[in-house]
């Protein structure tokens, strides 16, 4: 017995320290870790601070 409903996964969101830029991991569909560097202010990655988790469901492609 399996129960694939329901699956969810952890994601955050992130702000920008130096210019205030958010980045949320639902919304842009990746991982803090994967951005290298602020779109807006171009400071490294590590400038960010987690603002809050959240936990969204999981959409499996058909
Ligand atoms: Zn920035």
């Amino acid at each position: 017995m399996s129960d694939e409903k329901g699956k969810t996964r952890e994601v955050g969101i992130y702000m920008c320290t130096f210019c205030g830029y958010i980045f949320d991991e639902e919304k842009e569909g990746k991982s803090i870790k994967e951005l290298d560097k602020c779109p807006p202010c171009q400071k490294p990655a590590y400038v960010f601070k987690l603002l809050t988790k959240k936990t969204v469901p999981v959409k499996e492609p058909e």
